[in-house]
């Protein structure tokens, strides 16, 4: 039985940097053995059972004691760079009034994902989702002169969207922890410096968390503007598909340009030729029935805009169309369903520019300007045509970039093989321009007399969102492998049993430790080692050190580093001092 006195789970006070000890037998740490059914990705599943944190709803978690120390942690070293860079914190409320999202015109643009809700008064407000509206108002007529700029604030603060899909536990939450900053100013020149500020915190963040990533051009979205850097975490549970080359280039697919290597079938100077294709029309039938590569094909599509005008758009054969490409070059865009087609005279599969009706417009993929014969349907079913010049044989109404970019696709700056892989967007900094200052309201007055619209940033940064990131990148088959910078505590003392010498050796490190200031856990449960064992591997301390019978007979404790799971013996006098020294090492990497 575990016998404890009160002397012994006291705070240790022999010295100013003497942190407290956590007592797992006093913790709430509820960890589970197995996986939870409904969680589907590593992160997901540990820190449910490493009891950081339980589900409440449908992307809604509370954080358990750990898990909240994690949190902790992570929005410090946040605090920290920002801090660093001049950028000042406050807080600013989750309820914010409708009538400053209808100013802004996002009530609407929102849509459903903004939460919203009534007061007693039948008064309309919003769950804050991001704080543009918010913190434009708030500085319009307070900050009046150009004397007064550039400005930069920041909070970190619960976050909500009423998200399609919440999924993958603090991946794509309701309710989340961002820290959102916004900046202010009167040149292109001091926005860009801020801007370039932000971008440099954002790397100094990632590197302190420990994460492999890669900063990507993006899509700015709801949010708006133009000039914009989403920060990817690298892993395979990532939402987001990136390319990037050695040459430094780096996008997220939905905007990547790229080169795009077509194939042509036939001869440069070949005619229309009709081949008979009886098949289903689709491009992979096709490509087998010829026994051409996809490459060599040209995919047709129909859509709509909002106001119900027609176009077919072609892209590469082996290539899918881009959804936030499209949707910069036709507002609204939708696919045209089977029978829309069909009222349009349109034969699914055997779609193609020669002979569209006149009202159809179309758009064809900038790749294709370089392909000067095409293979496409021949408005008939069961039918195509090769040899379709384009430019010649029809007309193009416009030519853009509407393919998502893909493996084997080249680099648009040096013309290598891109490299493709999955990225989770941990933080997102924005140039916004005027977007809300003239939709607000919000001018300062310029040393030339005049008033002009403030020019705007944005910089949001994911805190829940990186944790479960992190967790990502470090875990293995025996749980999560924390980065010292952001784990719950350093190291975990493990006495194989309690009430002898063992327990009396293991709180002797465990005060020692901690009046080091290292932030030290005590498993004092009275558990079998196999529990323990898996607890300490589960949770991720980085660092465990295992006292027991055999090796106390020896002179010698166990020391496991979690990362690699390098087991090695610590001589009994000289443990503590050379485990401060691997720790002070340690955190020294994340500085
Ligand atoms: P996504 O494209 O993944 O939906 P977003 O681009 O809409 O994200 P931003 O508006 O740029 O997100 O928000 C800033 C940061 O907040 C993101 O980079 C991300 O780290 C975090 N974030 C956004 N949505 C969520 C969410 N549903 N759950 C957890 N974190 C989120
Ligand atoms: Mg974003």
């Amino acid at each position: 039985m575990a016998t404890q006195t009160s002397s012994q789970t006291s705070v240790t006070t022999s010295s100013q940097t003497s942190t407290r000890i956590i007592e797992m037998s006093k913790l709430y740490a509820p960890t589970l053995k197995e996986d939870p059914g409904d969680a589907d990705i590593a992160s997901h599943k540990l820190l449910l059972r490493a009891a950081m944190m339980r589900k409440v709803a449908a992307g809604v978690y509370s954080f358990l004691p750990l898990g909240f120390k994690v949190l902790r942690k992570v929005e410090q070293i946040v605090r920290e760079e920002m801090d660093a860079i001049g950028c000042q914190e406050m807080i600013m409320s989750i309820i914010q009034p409708g009538e400053l999202w209808k100013r802004s015109g996002r009530w609407d643009d929102y849509g459903p994902e903004l939460f919203r809700l009534n007061d007693r008064h039948d008064n309309v407000f919003a769950l804050s989702p991001t704080q543009e509206e918010l913190i434009t108002d708030m500085i319009s007529g307070e900050l009046r002169s150009y004397r007064d700029l550039p400005k930069s604030l920041y909070h970190i603060q619960w976050k909500y969207r009423d998200e399609v899909r919440p999924r993958f536990g603090l991946l794509r939450g309701r309710e989340f922890v961002m820290k959102d900053a916004y900046s202010f100013h009167d040149t292109r020149e001091s926005l860009q410096e801020h801007y370039d500020q932000q971008g440099y915190a954002y790397g100094r963040i990632c590197e302190r968390l420990g994460l492999r990533f890669v900063p990507v051009e993006a899509d700015s979205g709801q949010i708006g503007g133009k000039v914009t850097v989403e920060f990817m975490a690298l892993a395979d549970a990532g939402e987001a598909e990136i390319v990037h080359c050695d040459c430094g280039f780096a996008a997220n697919t939905e905007v990547a340009i790229a080169k795009i290597n077509c194939e042509l079938y036939g001869t440069p100077d070949a005619t229309i030729n009709e081949i008979e294709t009886p098949i289903d029309g689709s491009i992979p039938a096709l490509a087998e029935f010829l026994g051409i590569s996809q490459a060599a094909c040209v995919k047709a599509l129909a859509g709509k805009d909002a106001d119900g005008q027609v176009y077919v758009l072609f892209i590469p054969g082996d290539h899918e169309l881009g959804d936030v490409k499209v949707s910069k070059i036709i507002n609204g865009f939708e696919l045209l369903d089977e029978q829309e087609m069909a009222d349009m005279g349109l034969k699914l599969g055997f779609i193609g520019p020669v002979g569209l009706p006149r009202n159809i417009k179309v758009v064809a993929d900038q790749a294709l300007q370089n392909l000067p014969r095409w293979l496409t349907g021949a408005n008939k079913a069961g039918y195509h045509l090769s040899g379709v010049a384009p430019e010649k044989d029809f007309q193009v109404d416009i030519w853009a970039d509407l393919a998502n970019t893909q493996d084997k696709d080249c680099c648009i700056e040096c013309g290598r093989p891109l490299i493709l892989q999955r990225g989770i967007e941990v933080g997102q900094i924005f140039q916004l321009g005027t977007k809300y200052s003239e939709s607000m309201g919000a001018y300062y007055m310029a040393e030339d007399g005049n008033e002009y619209p403030f020019l705007m940033g944005c910089y949001g940064w994911g805190v829940t969102r990186s944790i479960a990131a992190v967790v990502e990148q470090y875990n293995d088959e025996a749980g999560i492998a924390w980065p010292i910078s952001i784990a719950p505590a350093e190291v975990c003392v493990i006495p194989l049993a309690l009430g002898d010498e063992l327990e009396t050796t293991a709180r002797q490190i465990t005060d020692q430790l901690a009046a080091a200031g290292i932030e030290v856990v005590i498993d004092d449960r009275d558990e079998r080692p196999g529990v323990k064992f898996a607890d300490a591997d589960l949770i991720g301390w980085p660092y465990q050190v295992v006292v027991g019978k055999r090796g106390l007979a020896d002179g010698v404790v166990e020391l496991k580093k979690r990362q690699g799971q390098i087991k090695s013996e610590l001589a009994l006098d000289s443990a503590v001092t050379e485990l401060i020294n691997l720790i002070k090492a340690d955190r020294a990497q994340y500085l």
